[in-house]
């Protein structure tokens, strides 16, 4: 997929930039390749960006509708590094993904309908409005103390949270929290355009299907980490298409 966005005025270093870390993807063969080259980018974007206020303690993306869809890739680098934390954190993040599975199942089921394209099209729009009501007070269980507790591992949704563009359909938007997209608007109506020059998410999301095994489930965290949980441990490897039994 071409960037859908012209270069912004004065950006055109970073659109050049951007345009070779594309390129790069194509040769990458595993997710920790990707995660380099998103890193890179998103570093440029925001070094760009002097308005982008995302840093690393704020946690606004991490609370309510979140914690993102992650592929199973994805959840194998979290899984691995979280099987090396002392049993006592293990057992806290077991608690947390009960309480979480306990508070939360039926917007999990709704959240996971929804990533397999269960619910009729132009029920989508309604659906993701009861989700952010029943998920207002909901934050993703590897959230400790307004920090990221997985940050080196954290899947490539994070990565790009606040300093990418997203594409749906034929809207492209600012891939960031609501707070900061009335900055965007702010900063955008000083500048007099609307243009501007980052990332797009939907390339870093295709090329991390194309490195997860087919057939293999999207689901968020907490669903991952529900199914990964056999009595009071964590299982060490990744079932690709876990039975969810919430
Ligand atoms: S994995 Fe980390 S960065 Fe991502 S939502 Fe959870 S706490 Fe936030």
């Amino acid at each position: 997929m071409a960037n859908p966005i012209a270069p912004a005025e004065g950006m055109e270093g970073l659109a050049a930039t951007i345009t070779e870390g594309y390129q790069t993807l194509k040769q990458i063969t595993c997710l920790e390749d990707v995660y380099e080259i998103m890193d890179f980018l998103m570093d440029e974007t925001k070094a760009k960006y002097n308005n982008i206020r995302c840093k690393v303690d704020c946690a606004m993306c991490c609370k309510g509708l979140h914690p993102p869809y992650i592929s199973v890739i994805e959840w194998e680098l979290i899984l691995y590094y979280i099987n090396e934390f002392p049993q006592i954190i293990k057992d806290e993040i077991i608690r947390r993904a009960r309480f979480y599975a306990a508070e939360y199942r039926d917007s999990l089921i709704l959240q996971q309908n929804l990533i397999e394209g269960k619910i009729p099209a132009e029920e989508v729009r309604e659906t993701y409005q009861t989700l952010a009501q029943s998920l207002k007070h909901a934050t993703c269980p590897f959230l400790v103390m307004d920090k990221c507790g997985i940050y080196p591992v954290r899947p490539a949704k994070c990565r790009a949270m606040g300093n990418s563009l997203v594409q749906i359909e034929d809207t492209v938007k600012v891939h960031t929290c609501a707070w900061e997209i009335s900055n965007f608007e702010d900063y955008m109506r000083q500048q007099g355009s609307r243009a501007l020059t980052m990332p797009v998410w939907n390339i870093f999301e295709k090329v991390i299907e194309i490195v997860n095994p087919t057939g293999s489930m999207k689901a968020v965290m907490p669903i991952w980490l529900i199914t990964h949980i056999r009595g009071n441990s964590l299982l060490e490897e990744p079932d690709p298409k876990p039975l969810i039994a919430l």
